[in-house]
């Protein structure tokens, strides 16, 4: 827009008929003006007058007859210019009344004015240098109309314009024109003088266009009338306003101001038309007026467009400029800051700085990286500087060096052999499980002579909350090593294991190689959690990959996909876990060493909860020893009656629970104390004196003053030297607690900010963790008939469940079996076997007894909504069966677990410790296990075996004498 705004504008200036003093004064401009007439103009300036020249272009009546016309003037300069321009003779202007008609594209030629126009038709041209030649060098000037079919107005005119010829030329022309007067010819172009407005009458001849015109003269008008005046002030102003603000006319005015003395109005409105920007409608509306007030009007309102034009065009050169100027500051000022921080040394170009950081890295260790490892670094940092830095490669080749170079190459953490000192952190991290500590301290002295702990990898088993993941920490600790757990349970991705190729996006190593940069040491201890819940991969195998990690004959040369150098993990010493071994892929077990950790027994979470549990979350919760009493009963209650599982990791959450409520509890005491304490002394006077109650530290120092020695005296009767000092502080606090719980006095006067001590026994449980849960281990105290305890083994550790028989029907050869219970295929099998067995025992023990052959029975095994499975139960069932049959209760408080074979031999079977452990927690005072697990029940600790009254059995017999025969003897 701009650049058409000053392109027009600069059309504007060369149509402008150039004042003889503006020619002389500005060379700049007048070496611009190089057309043919500009020549002739200032061939004539150079001898002849340039007053009389300005005169006749600036001031010069266009014709109307007031004053000295244009017609003498131009005679004048004509006559004295004769030999340059024109020949001498012409004839006057007002003799031309039929002329040549040219075709004005783009403006009407107004008075006073000069027009350079194209001339493409050869035979008007003729015609024009012809007339010339004649001494008749006068036109008619006429605005084409613009072509009625055609959109874009006069952008197609003058291309046309001089294809139309006679009639058809005639019907597109403005009727009203300006008398032109031909002042050159050069080639085609022909420059013109406006002289006086013309009207087409009729034409003459077509070809060239040949019309015959009246000449108009403006209306009449009174030179002092003041609206015309006032008008004309107006354009002036104006007109000095444009002209101020644009540059291009600035000497124009300067010299049209010269000689505002001897202007007169109508050319005036002329000169504003003329240099507006105006479209050639506007301007030929202007030529048309011969009103001069009118036409002063419609000047004036095209020269306030003008003006309007030249703000905008202002404003937006003004946004343009300073955002140009914001830009170029900004890139200039960048440039300083690089220059500068280049010159104090604070950065080197950003390559150099990466190569640097990563030289920095490697450098201090540089013997210890292994050299094919060294060599990968060095061609991938020559890369690096080969690289664009902003290319994609770039970055990759960045990361991969910023892995390859943070790992710890051949840095290790001093490995500690010291057996006692690892006894004694295993101690003070985990009650009892003596025989796991045994199975590390001896892997730990194996370590000390031969000096190392590799190859073996160490998993934990158990059932959840047994702390595995606890005990693993504790050996890193023992071990003084690094540790780093990662759990892959669910894992199904061999890239989590192997990394990425690194041609990948968002590519990342494996978790061993993340493992060795985020400890630091070569030789950390790895803790994989859950390594039987591994998942299954669709794309590659993760167990694998974990054999290749843990495998200690591939594990020296671990080859990572990202990495894509060898790592040795040799040194690293890795320990599993697991909640059952079953579900280990074999060949990783096979290289594992099992330490099963089968679950606690009451008095054994009754010491974690007392010695670990409760004082880790009485440091947690920010509560002191002095501040709280849990009582051993309350502990025990929360052990059988809400924490009865194998684990601990429930019992901790329990006791968080009261620890929690408690840190409450001390708080909103403390919170009531602290504005009543000093503030509402000797309230409630009423109460009895003797009233156990404890001292704050401000009722100390108020005191101090009485009894200050007593109060520090050892063994001196605090209470009564409290009571002394301040008979009746706190009293109302001893009354305003929310709960039951019996507010026992503090002892020990050394701990002066405590508050009421909180005490949670067995009554005032509930308040704390809530109603117990039910557990259906125990239904019944007395087996009914046909129902027997069996003992089962899951992931959560041990367990005891009921096997239940009825009778559904009875009839000659109705003899059948049906189950329910969720039972797998293993375990419906055990019941077709129980079926068999128990009725070929029927048939010894009792021949005449047809029960097997004419019932219907139904075997049922409780807790429908869990899956069962399992080779464990074979006794049970056969014993449940017979009950039914023999019309007898089993013993009771008895329970037993074994499979048992068709001719009545009784199997072993696993989990001796988890379901000696859930018996005992059931109540079971006598337990049957096949004679094959003797030994493991020997292994026992002589707690977990105390008081139970166990038996050995293989062969079905002796159960049956067990569980019904001792019950006769017994009666
Ligand atoms: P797991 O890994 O077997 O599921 P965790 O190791 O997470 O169990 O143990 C759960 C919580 O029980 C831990 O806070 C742990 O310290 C605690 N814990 C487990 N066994 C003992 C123990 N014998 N002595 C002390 N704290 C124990």
């Amino acid at each position: 827009m701009l650049k058409a705004l000053r392109s027009s504008s600069s059309l504007q200036q060369a149509r402008f008929t150039t004042g003889a003093s503006y020619l002389q004064s500005n060379s700049r401009h007048a070496t611009k003006l190089s057309s043919p007439f500009h020549g002739v103009l200032r061939s004539v300036l150079r001898d002849k007058n340039p007053k009389l020249f300005q005169r006749v272009f600036f001031c010069s009546d266009s014709g109307d007859g007031s004053g000295s016309g244009p017609e003498s003037v131009v005679e004048e300069v004509e006559s004295k210019s004769a030999a340059a321009i024109v020949p001498t003779a012409i004839k006057k202007p007002d003799d031309f009344l039929t002329v040549i008609a040219l075709p004005l594209p783009h403006r009407p030629l107004f008075p006073g004015f000069y027009m350079p126009i194209y001339v493409k038709d050869p035979k008007l041209l003729a015609a024009l240098v012809e007339s010339r030649k004649r001494q008749a060098p006068y036109a008619g000037a006429f605005l084409v109309k613009d072509d009625p079919g055609s959109e874009a107005a006069g952008s197609d005119t003058e291309k046309n314009i001089y294809e139309l010829k006679g009639k058809e030329l005639l019907n597109r022309l403005h009727e009203v024109g300006t008398l032109a007067q031909i002042t050159s010819i050069q080639g085609d172009q022909v420059v013109l003088i406006g002289h006086r407005r013309l009207r087409i009458t009729e034409m003459v001849s077509e070809d060239p266009l040949t019309v015959q015109v009246d000449h108009l003269k403006d209306s009449p008008y009174n030179k002092d009338d003041d609206v015309i005046k006032a008008t004309s002030f107006e354009v002036i102003t104006t007109l000095r306003d444009v002209l101020k603000t644009s540059s291009l006319w600035r000497d124009h005015v300067q010299t049209y101001n010269q000689h505002i003395g001897d202007f007169n109005y109508p050319r005036l409105a002329d000169f504003g038309a003329a240099i507006s920007g105006s479209n050639k409608l506007q301007c030929q509306e202007v030529l048309e007026e011969l009103d001069v007030y009118k036409r002063l009007r419609l000047s004036l309102e095209l020269l306030k467009k003008e003006m309007e034009i030249h703000k905008i065009q202002e404003s937006i050169a003004k946004a343009i400029e300073e955002k140009i100027s914001t830009e170029q500051r900004r890139y200039l000022l960048n440039e300083q800051y690089k220059a500068i921080k280049k010159e104090l040394g604070l950065e080197t170009d950003d390559k150099t700085a990466l190569t640097d950081k990563f030289r920095d890295r490697i450098d201090p260790n540089k013997e210890k990286i292994p050299p094919h490892v060294l060599q990968v670094i060095e061609e991938e940092l020559k890369k690096l500087q080969l690289l664009e830095a902003s290319s994609s490669e770039f970055n990759v080749t960045r990361n991969y060096l910023d892995w390859l170079t943070a790992l710890p190459w051949g840095s290790y953490s001093n490995e500690n052999f010291d057996v006692l000192r690892a006894q004694q952190i295993l101690d003070e991290d985990h009650y009892g499980l003596a025989d796991v500590k045994e199975r590390i301290l001896e892997f730990i002295a194996v370590g000390k002579l031969r000096g190392t702990s590799q190859g073996k990898i160490i998993c934990l088993s158990g059932p959840p909350g047994v702390g595995k993941t606890s005990i693993g920490r504790s050996i890193a600790r023992a071990l003084n090593r690094n540790f780093y757990r990662f759990s892959v349970g669910g894992l199904s991705d061999v890239a989590e294991i192997k990394g990425h190729r690194r041609t990948y996006i968002g590519a990342m190593p494996g978790k061993m190689v993340q493992c060795l940069k985020s400890v630091g040491t070569a030789n950390p201890l790895v803790l994989i959690d859950e390594i039987d819940k591994l998942g299954r991969g669709h794309a590659g195998d993760p167990a694998s990959a974990m054999l290749e990690l843990l495998d200690p004959e591939q594990n020296a040369n671990f080859l990572d996909h990202y990495l894509d150098v060898p790592i040795d993990l040799s040194k690293v010493l890795f320990v599993c876990t697991a909640n059952v071994v079953e579900t280990i892929p074999n060949p990783l077990l096979d290289r594992m060493e099992i330490i099963p950790i089968a679950g606690y027994i009451t008095d054994e979470k009754m010491h974690i909860a007392r010695d670990y549990l409760e004082k880790s979350t009485r440091d947690a919760c920010g509560v002191k020893p002095e501040q709280v009493e849990v009582t051993d009963a309350a502990l025990l209650s929360l052990i059988e009656n809400y924490c009865r599982e194998a684990g601990v990791r429930n019992l901790q959450k329990q006791i968080e629970k009261i620890y929690r409520k408690i840190a409450l509890k001390l708080v909103r005491q403390g919170a009531q104390n602290e504005p009543s304490g000093l503030g509402s002394e000797h309230h409630g006077e009423a109460e009895s004196a003797g009233e156990s109650r404890e001292i704050s530290s401000d009722e100390q120092t108020q005191g101090a003053a009485k009894s200050n020695e007593t109060n520090h005296e050892p063994g001196s009767n605090t209470t009564e030297e409290a009571e002394v000092v301040e008979p009746n502080v706190s009293t109302d606090q001893a009354s305003d607690l929310m709960d039951s719980e019996t507010t026992i006095k503090s002892q020990d006067n050394e701990t002066p900010n405590t508050t009421e001590k909180v005490l949670v026994d067995e009554k005032n449980l509930m308040d704390y963790v809530g109603k117990p849960v039910f557990h259906a281990e125990r239904m019944y105290d007395q087996t009914p008939l046909g129902v027997v305890m069996g003992l089962a083994w899951t992931a959560m550790g041990g367990s005891t469940l009921y096997i239940e028989t009825s009778q559904i029907e009875q009839g000659e050869g109705k003899g059948a079996l049906s189950l329910t219970g969720q039972l797998g295929d293993v375990m419906k099998e055990s019941a077709q076997i129980a079926h068999t067995v128990a009725r070929a025992i029927l048939g010894v023990k009792d021949h005449e007894n047809p029960f097997f052959a004419n019932s219907k029975l139904h075997l049922h095994v409780p807790a429908g909504a869990t899956p069962k499975d399992g080779p464990s139960a074979g006794c049970t069932m056969i014993t449940s069966m017979l009950s039914l049959a023999m019309n007898k209760p089993v013993k009771k408080d008895l329970a037993m677990t074994g499979e048992v074979t068709l001719t009545g031999r009784v199997l072993p079977i696993g989990g001796v410790k988890e379901k000696t452990i859930a018996a005992r927690r059931s109540g079971v005072k006598t337990i049957i296990f096949p004679l094959a697990n003797k030994r493991d029940f020997d292994e026992l600790a002589s707690n977990v075996k105390e008081g139970l009254d166990v038996h050995f059995v293989d062969d079905y017999n002796q159960i049956f004498i067990l569980a019904f025969e001792d019950l006769q003897m017994e009666k």
